[in-house]
């Protein structure tokens, strides 16, 4: 499926020339490592040492800043995402490959008319891979009589764009729009963006041709999971407050607040500085009893099954304290930056 990811193989030789760089570092998301040895070929083409970054990769908020410096590399390659703000601090130049999907969306827009039947406002998402295929799916959905509307909140590079935790641009136009028609592969975004909005949403995956609605069961299993999750929290005495340690999830003066809040609150509290967030790591510290996550909030909300206790988000931490409201939550709360 990659072939059809446009990795700008001439655009890599021509930034490593013009920069004169020697020792290059590539990083690739999960579905584009498999290109690794292509884009290895042509670094040394262009007259530089490959080096591929083999950690896995979910976003443009976990650069190898730290490993740029111990291998020595001159420039970075970052490949699938867009830069997120703040840009992240360093010496080393790194470039953007938003890897474009060169795919036709036509086949899955049109199952989508189906699915949209009864709505006359859409709001329209998608992930950096698709943003230039807006303008089609937005005359498409004209032509079928739809009123179409693409967000622009001016927190990503794009309209229209989506990442894991940032749906400003959906939320935007969230109040103006019946539902929303999220444009890319699989479930996650599409089942973000219905918890950012509240607002149904219906999947056109280009990759499998076909569309299909995010289930309200799907949404409200989340939300109610996330519910036990802040009850169990709150009978707790312990807490780890998780300080991200990837270059775009660090957030250490919020772990302090909520630690000092926990404090507050009669609970006894330790910052942990961690890179990966899995089961594994936490287990290793039994005497705690939950924790709060200021890291990646997608690791609390997707993977609470894996979880034997409860990881709150910053948001969910203060609802379990009293200090915001679970209503508010449910009102798009869900990455809100908190702190
Ligand atoms: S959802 Fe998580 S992995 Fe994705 S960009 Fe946000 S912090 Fe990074």
């Amino acid at each position: 499926m990659e072939d059809i990811f446009d990795l700008e193989e001439e655009r890599l030789k021509e930034e490593i020339r013009r920069r004169g760089a020697r020792r290059v570092l590539i990083q690739l998301p999960e579905g584009l490592k498999s290109k690794a040895l292509r884009l290895a070929r042509i670094v040394e083409e262009a007259g530089a040492l490959p080096i591929i970054s083999a950690d896995p990769c979910y976003g443009a908020c976990d650069l190898p800043i730290c490993e740029a410096g111990a291998l020595q590399a001159d420039l970075i390659f970052h490949y699938g995402h867009t830069e997120m703000a703040p840009p992240a601090s360093t010496n080393v130049p790194i470039i953007y490959v938003e890897a474009r999907a060169m795919i036709d969306v036509e086949r899955s827009v049109e199952d989508a008319l189906e699915h949209l039947e009864g709505w006359s406002v859409i709001g329209l998402s998608t992930v950096v891979q698709h943003v230039h295929d807006l303008d089609k799916v937005r005359a498409l959905l004209n032509a079928a009589g739809k009123t179409v509307m693409v967000g622009d909140a001016g927190e990503l590079k794009y309209p229209g764009q989506v990442v894991g935790c940032n749906y400003s641009n959906a939320e935007a136009v969230s109040r103006d729009v019946e539902a929303f028609l999220f444009l890319g592969g699989g479930r996650f975004h599409a089942l973000g963006l219905a918890l950012a909005t509240g607002k149904p949403v219906v999947v056109a995956n280009p990759y499998e041709g076909r569309a299909y609605p995010i289930r309200e069961e799907e949404v409200q299993k989340v939300i109610r999971q996330r519910w036990m999750s802040i009850s169990q929290a709150k009978e707790a005495g312990s807490f780890g407050v998780i300080v991200g340690l990837k270059s775009g999830q660090t957030a250490l003066n919020s772990a302090i607040k909520i630690k000092r809040h926990l404090e507050e609150a009669g609970k006894r509290a330790v910052l942990l500085a961690m890179r990966e967030i899995t089961s594994e790591a936490l287990q290793e510290f039994p005497s705690i009893e939950a924790f709060v996550n200021t890291a990646c909030p997608r690791v609390s909300l997707d993977e609470a099954s894996i979880f034997r206790r409860p990881v709150l988000t910053v948001e969910e931490a203060l609802v379990m304290l009293g200090k915001t409201s679970w209503e508010e939550l449910l009102k798009g709360g869900w990455f809100k930056k908190a702190l």
